[in-house]
């Protein structure tokens, strides 16, 4: 079965007693036992929800793993991870990182003496120089935000299962529509299921997919004893938004595609960071591993000056942080995404005072264009 079929079976006739086609919200928090030392196979909605289940089992066949886990957010998925680290543990970590987990890793985990090195994941040899005795994790983003810079999962599982480091994929880019990092050789697959998977920026959400049993159980251990699990309501959102990710990621890459083309063409743009471009270098690396090339476009524009006129000009297009949804968004990395990032380490990167990130969502392409265009101007 293909994932766009198997996304909309998420759930389906799951209620065999009332024939109820989507999932029911079981907002409860806990559950009658039928006797003593009997469960139904739910105590208390921390441990286990039914509706949250159904998700979790949903994400877990899309991604061709073994357990899923949700979490309260995308944060809470990783902060939750992290725990399967001990003191003085290292990991290496994808340099052009989600600004959020950055903050998480350097002004919370280090305090509990966990450390990190950032290096450019998308070159392999500088993960392997990164690796030292006591390194026990690698922490990649396959798409890197903002910069869309494409990691060789495949390569890099390879690596951590030949040094015994656990592989975490943040895989929220490219979501299990575009590529599976289990399939791939990953340990653990982890989405801001907030962005593409919810997908209509109206829920914050995280989700887990787990490949091996025995790191399955200790994954549910960390999230039932710490507790960020996803309630009831917002699963069944990021249900109900799942089953149109196929359709949906479709006709964004479609349209994201057409935009960077159209920026790229633009007087008063210098640069455009797209994998669907041929002249990105993670193209060729996308067309091999990915079946496409996500909807994420970030782009320079000539002049400073331009960033606030078109943050602020663009009509159809909102200035807001946040991606993955259907309604196409732009932000300002260096102040609203990646402010945590050390100035010098922006600078590095080229998160710079003329970098602007689009969202690109499902409108028709021309309005998208016609707006940016108007913006641009005078
Ligand atoms: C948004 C995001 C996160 C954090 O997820 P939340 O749901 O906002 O907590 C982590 N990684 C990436 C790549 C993201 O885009």
């Amino acid at each position: 079965m293909k994932l766009s079929t198997q996304a909309v079976q998420v759930g389906l006739n799951w209620d065999g007693r009332t024939g109820a086609v989507t999932v029911p919200v079981y907002q409860t928090a806990t559950f009658k036992h039928p006797g003593l030392g009997q469960s139904t196979g739910y105590d208390y909605t921390r441990s286990g929800n039914p509706t949250r289940k159904v998700l979790e089992d949903g994400i877990a066949a899309l991604d061709g793993g073994v357990s899923g886990f949700a979490y309260s957010s995308g944060m809470a998925a990783i902060a939750n991870l992290l725990l399967l680290f001990r003191k003085g543990d290292h990991l290496i970590v994808t340099e052009d990182l989600y600004g959020g987990t950055y903050r998480l890793f350097e002004q919370i985990f280090s305090h509990y003496d966990l450390s990190f090195t950032y290096v450019d994941t998308s070159v392999l040899s500088e993960v392997e120089k990164a690796i030292r005795p006591e390194t026990k994790g690698l922490f990649v983003e396959s798409l890197t935000n903002p910069l869309l810079k494409a990691a060789d999962v495949k390569a890099l599982s390879a690596l951590c299962a030949a040094r015994d480091l656990l592989c975490i994929v943040d895989n929220t880019f490219l979501t299990p529509y575009l590529q599976r990092p289990l399939g791939l050789g990953a340990d653990i697959a982890i989405y801001s299921a907030t962005k593409y998977l919810a997908g209509h920026n109206d829920t914050v959400a995280g989700l887990v997919v787990v490949k091996d049993p025995a790191l399955a159980e200790k994954v549910y251990f960390l999230q039932n004893s710490v507790g960020a699990v996803l309630g009831p309501q917002d699963s069944w959102l990021v249900i109900r938004g799942m089953k149109t990710l196929g359709v949906r990621l479709d006709r964004q890459q479609e349209n994201a595609q057409k935009i960077a083309e159209w920026l790229q063409a633009h007087p008063k743009v210098r640069k455009v960071h797209y994998p669907g471009l041929p002249d990105h270098p993670g193209h060729q690396l996308l067309r091999e591993t990915a079946r496409g090339f996500g909807a994420m476009v970030s782009f320079e524009v000539v002049d400073p000056s331009l960033v606030e006129r078109l943050l602020l000009k663009t009509e159809l297009i909102s200035f807001a942080e946040s991606l993955g949804g259907v309604e196409t968004l732009i932000t300002f990395p260096e102040v609203q995404t990646h402010a945590d990032i050390l100035p010098e380490i922006r600078a590095r990167l080229g998160i710079n005072n003329v970098l602007l990130r689009l969202s690109v969502g499902i409108e028709d392409v021309d309005d998208l264009i016609n707006d940016l265009a108007q913006a641009f101007e005078e």
